[in-house]
């Protein structure tokens, strides 16, 4: 306990001293971590190797380029990020000056999970530097190799007392947060999403949650499925399907199911061979007790492709299931895991009505040569976010807030939003001492004739360029004259 106390209370000090604060050094301290992961890249893909299996090549694009972009354009952004920002006046404040200032919350803790155990907790903690914050960074002890590298590296390279790493589990997580902050941004499962928010909330701390959830996948029957179907085996069979925006199951017609099967064992083929298990672009599941978990799923299930599976290197094949019925085990949970169920559905109506009689998922897609079909189902259902004609991609866009919705998460985060999640909003209107007949109307005494001025400066809309400012400034003078 006094440890994490320590940890949290030095970089609460520090975060005090106001150091964190001058764009200068947020730039700096961007600059440097862009040169930690440039100088340590390999270093970066041996941890991530040995932690999923990844190849470097994957490694390379699922967890380094992501974090060189989100730094890249953080920095070119940060100064207009940053700036004040002036709102609309209206006429009571027409003389005033009235702007958004952007400042940092305080101490912001980052826990990350162990799917992509780099770029998840790099990306906060790049949003969190940026918007001027002490960030206490806690990697998932599950990717242990990666936790490992990121405490050593950190420091080498950030300032030692603004940004801490904490590693450990689940004890040191639980005593982390009985710490007060001023920001959590978890990503996790949401039965522990429960946990931080719970936490949280004994200190009145907001959170971001980046949780997960079933990411439906409706394949209308007119669409090109060589093309949907590639697409579909890329984004669920990445990273052996520990991906919390991978399309978790399949929604389709009964007379298409066939030809997805087909579609996607030969997509199979062309990206993993004949052997996927020598294949290098082929990850394995993270643990023993993810394994057990997954392969579990299978049981009872009618498997038209895959389920073979190897316990000494948690290998499960590429798997899909056919006919999978609505109740069955593996459409309870989050698959998190290389298998791909499909149910079949008689029409769009049945694939809405299906999503929405489950939690809000983190993603949804929809393949569909109708782009009016894609924009239906966008507007009669809701998810975190949506791919339409594809699935991930939704993710890689910096300008599209990331996040989800009810079990899904709350908050959002990337490139600017990470910014204004991690700032406060703070509502500023300046005034000078003049004119101070021109407030009588607010001052007591009160009559009818005050109301009847406040009513029409407080409601009264304006064409403003029919009127003219200058019209509206001798309206002003007018009042303030009258009701003396
Ligand atoms: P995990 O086991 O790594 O746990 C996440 C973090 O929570 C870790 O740092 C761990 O130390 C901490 N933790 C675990 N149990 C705790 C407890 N009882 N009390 C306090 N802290 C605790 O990761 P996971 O939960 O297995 O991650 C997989 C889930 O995360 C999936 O549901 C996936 O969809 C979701 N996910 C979401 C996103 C997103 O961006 N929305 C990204 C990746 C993963």
């Amino acid at each position: 306990m006094e440890r994490m106390q320590q940890i949290v209370g030095r970089a609460r000090a520090a975060f005090n001293s106001g150091r964190s604060r001058p764009l200068e050094f947020r730039i700096q301290q961007l600059k440097a971590l862009e040169r930690m992961v440039q100088e340590k890249e390999k270093e970066i893909l041996a941890a991530i190797k040995a932690d999923l299996n990844k190849c470097g090549h994957n490694a390379y694009s699922h967890e380094i380029m992501g974090v060189l972009g989100e730094l890249a354009l953080t920095m070119e952004k940060l100064p207009s990020w940053a700036a004040p920002q002036p709102v609309k006046k209206n006429l009571v404040t027409m003389r005033d000056e009235a702007y958004i200032n952007y400042e940092p919350l305080g101490v912001v803790l980052v826990i990350g999970a162990w799917n992509y155990p780099f770029v998840l907790v790099m990306q906060p903690l790049i949003g969190a530097i940026a918007a001027g914050n002490a960030v206490v960074v806690k990697p998932s002890e599950v990717s242990a190799n990666t936790a490992r590298l990121v405490a050593e590296l950190l420091p080498q390279y950030l300032d030692k007392e603004l940004y801490p790493v904490v590693t450990g589990g689940v004890p040191e997580t639980t005593e982390l947060l009985t710490q007060r902050f001023d920001h959590i941004l978890y990503t996790g499962n949401t039965a522990v999403g429960k946990i931080v928010m719970a936490a949280a909330a004994k200190h009145l701390t907001p959170v971001t949650l980046e949780l997960g959830g079933k990411s439906p996948c409706y394949i209308d029957r007119d669409c090109d499925l060589a093309v949907a179907c590639r697409r579909i085996t890329w984004g669920k069979y990445m990273n052996c399907g520990q991906t919390c925006i991978a399309p978790d199951y399949i929604l389709c017609h009964p007379s298409i199911q066939g030809k997805v099967v087909e579609n996607i064992k030969a997509t199979l083929k062309e990206f993993y061979g004949d052997d996927v298990k020598s294949s290098p672009d082929y990850e394995r599941i993270i643990n023993q007790r993810h394994f057990k978990r997954v392969k579990s799923l299978l049981e009872g299930q009618k498997i038209a492709f895959g389920g073979e599976t190897d316990e000494a290197s948690c290998f499960i094949a590429p798997t899909i299931l056919t006919d999978v019925s609505p109740e069955s085990k593996v459409m309870e949970e989050e698959i998190f895991g290389p298998v791909l169920p499909i149910l079949t559905v008689k029409s769009v109506e049945e694939a809405i009505e299906f999503i929405n009689r489950r939690e809000k998922p983190l993603a949804l897609y929809v393949f569909s040569n109708n782009k009016q079909l894609i924009k239906r189902v966008i507007s009669e259902t809701s998810s975190g976010g949506v791919t339409g004609n594809d699935v991930i991609m939704h993710f890689f866009l910096p300008t599209l807030p990331f996040g989800g919705v009810g079990h899904s998460g709350m908050g959002a985060y990337h490139g600017r939003h990470s910014f204004e999640t991690f700032s406060h909003r703070r509502s500023c209107l300046i005034k000078d001492l003049k004119m101070e007949s021109t407030n009588k109307m607010r001052y007591p005494p009160s009559s009818q004739k005050k109301v009847d001025w406040a009513k029409f400066f407080f409601l009264k809309r304006f064409n403003k360029a029919r009127v003219g400012l200058f019209v509206v400034a001798l309206l002003g003078v007018v009042a303030a004259v009258m009701i003396k």
